[in-house]
């Protein structure tokens, strides 16, 4: 890298905004459009997010297909919380989840709208968002993963991978993933179809090429606006979260 390659990360926020605007329309071509319509039920979209943490895709899967059936939703809440953890055994950290599982629909139950989420979609994203992460176990990407997949409401989800890439280019400094939502989505458009497909072209990207260890930048699109690829010279360490 020569010394006076600016970096994107201190870039102020328009040309960072324009940045993540390139990001998307550069791994299109990759992966291919996204419109934005939900994958599953609302309901379904919030526990499986909860079962997903630190979790395999087909183990959150298993896990939320042995817990359904223990019954409906009032059945998963009065069966004891070892048969609740013994059904979600395939997601990491069941003895947790499990009580975790049972708050947030006692929560839910006993709200106005039930299990019934459909209010989410005419409520002020601020309050949707409290709302939903004043739930037990629920944080800022569950609630921003069903706010914009069941409801397209403008909120950018940031998981792992989202989060690695972003700041790996130098959309944002180095924070945690709870602040990366923040600052994320002061960058990005309202623009719910925008960030449906940034968000999933992102985790695409970051698990088939701009991966924890070893990233493949030789063969990466991002390559030549990348923060870590010009400080690195192509030969990016492993992530450090
Ligand atoms: S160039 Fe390397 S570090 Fe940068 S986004 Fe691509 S794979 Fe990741």
């Amino acid at each position: 890298m020569t010394a006076d390659v600016a970096l994107n990360v201190a870039r102020p926020e328009p040309e960072r905004a324009d940045l993540l605007v390139w990001v998307k329309n550069t791994l299109r071509p990759e992966y291919g459009e996204r419109p934005l319509s939900p994958r599953r039920d609302p309901m379904h979209e919030l526990v499986s997010t909860i079962l997903s943490q630190r979790t395999t895709h087909a183990d959150e899967e298993a896990a939320y297909h042995e817990l359904r059936g223990l019954g409906d939703w009032d059945a998963i809440i009065a069966a004891p919380v070892e048969t609740v953890a013994h059904a979600i055994r395939r997601s990491n950290y069941p003895e947790s989840k499990a009580p975790r599982i049972q708050q947030a629909l006692v929560a839910l139950r006993d709200s106005p709208g039930g299990y019934d989420l459909d209010f989410l979609r005419e409520l002020p994203v601020k309050d949707a968002l409290k709302f939903l992460t004043d739930l037990p176990g629920v944080g800022i990407k569950t609630a921003s993963l069903v706010l914009l997949f069941n409801y397209a409401r403008p909120v950018f989800p940031v998981d792992t991978h989202v989060h690695r890439v972003t700041t790996r280019v130098g959309a944002i400094p180095k924070m945690g993933e709870q602040a990366a939502h923040r600052a994320l989505l002061k960058l990005l458009p309202p623009d719910p179809p925008f960030l449906y497909e940034l968000h999933v072209n992102l985790l695409r990207h970051g698990q088939r090429v701009c991966s924890w260890t070893a990233p493949k930048c030789g063969v990466c699109v991002l390559r030549e606006r990348c923060d870590a690829y010009a400080v690195y010279d192509g030969r990016v360490p492993s992530w450090k979260a």
